[in-house]
C-alpha cells in the first residue's frame, strides 16, 4: 500500500520516499508519493525520480495496481531502474499537473450548472468532457459559460471531508455519476466540497482540486455534441471564449 499524499495535499509537488517494490514491467512503488494514479477521468501524473547521484529517472505515467491504494510509477523505455530499499526525491510535472487540477474542478463546477447525471469524463491539459443523460437540446454554450464563470469568480472555498459508507447511503443524492459509484468497504468516502459547508457542490471524488475556484481561470464550454439519444457531451476549454 502506498501512501497517496496528493490525497489531502494536492499542492505537495516534491517529497522524498523509499522504493518498496519493482515490477516485472519496471513498474516502481514507493512507501508514499506525490503522483496521482490514472483514476475517476483524470490521468495520472508524469515527472522525474532524482537519485541520491543526482541522475533522474523519467517517469511516463502512474496508474493503481492490484488495488486501488496500489500506486505504480512507470518509467520511461531505457531509464535506471533503482533497488528495493532506494532513497528518491520524486517531482511531478507540476505545470502539467495544476492545469489538470483547474480543469478537473471545471468539470465540477459544470456539474453544478448542469445538474443531470453524469455517464462519463475524462480531465485533459487542453480540453476536458463531460457526458450527461439529457435528451433536449436546450443547452447553450453562452449561457452555461457564464454560468460557469460566475462560479469561478465568486472564488468559493473548495475543500475535501471523509464520510462513513453509511452516510452515503443516507444521502444518495450525492452521487452524481450514473455509472461510476464511489468505493465502497474501505469504510469511508471522500467528499470534494465547494463552498461554505459545500453549499455550490458536494460529491464523491478521489481526484485533485484547485482549493478555491478563482484559480480555475478563464473557461468557457468549446463544443456540445450529441452522443447517442440520450447522451450530450460538453467540451471545456482554457480562455475567454472566441470572439
Ligand atoms: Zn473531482
Amino acid at each position: 500500500m502506498t501512501e497517496a499524499l496528493f490525497r489531502d495535499d494536492a499542492y505537495l509537488s516534491t517529497v522524498e520516499a523509499t522504493v518498496t517494490g519493482l515490477r516485472d514491467d519496471g513498474g516502481i512503488v514507493l512507501d508514499r508519493t506525490v503522483f496521482y494514479a490514472t483514476s475517476g477521468g483524470q490521468p495520472g501524473d508524469t515527472g522525474h525520480f532524482e537519485r541520491a547521484d543526482g541522475t533522474l529517472i523519467k517517469i511516463d505515467a502512474t496508474i493503481t495496481g492490484e488495488t486501488k491504494a496500489d500506486i505504480v510509477h512507470l518509467p520511461e523505455a531505457g531509464q535506471p531502474a533503482p533497488a528495493i530499499g532506494e532513497t528518491l526525491v520524486l517531482h511531478i510535472d507540476w505545470k502539467r499537473r495544476y492545469k489538470l487540477m483547474r480543469m478537473h474542478t471545471a468539470c465540477h463546477i459544470l456539474s453544478v450548472v448542469l445538474p443531470y447525471p453524469i455517464t462519463g469524463a475524462a480531465v485533459g491539459e487542453d480540453e476536458s468532457r463531460v457526458d450527461f443523460d439529457l435528451s433536449e437540446a436546450s443547452a447553450d454554450k453562452t449561457e452555461l459559460t457564464d454560468k460557469m464563470m460566475a462560479i469561478v469568480t465568486a472564488n468559493h472555498p473548495i475543500f475535501t471531508r471523509w464520510i462513513t459508507d453509511a452516510e452515503l447511503d443516507a444521502n444518495p443524492g450525492l452521487v452524481k455519476s450514473a455509472n461510476v459509484k464511489p468505493p465502497r468497504g474501505l469504510g469511508r468516502i471522500r467528499l470534494v466540497c465547494i463552498g461554505e459547508d459545500g453549499a455550490v457542490d458536494t460529491q464523491p471524488c478521489g481526484g485533485t482540486h484547485v482549493s478555491e475556484t478563482q484559480e480555475v481561470g478563464d473557461i468557457h464550454i468549446g463544443k456540445i455534441e450529441k452522443k447517442g439519444k440520450e447522451n450530450r457531451r460538453f467540451r471545456i476549454r482554457f480562455g475567454a471564449p472566441p470572439a
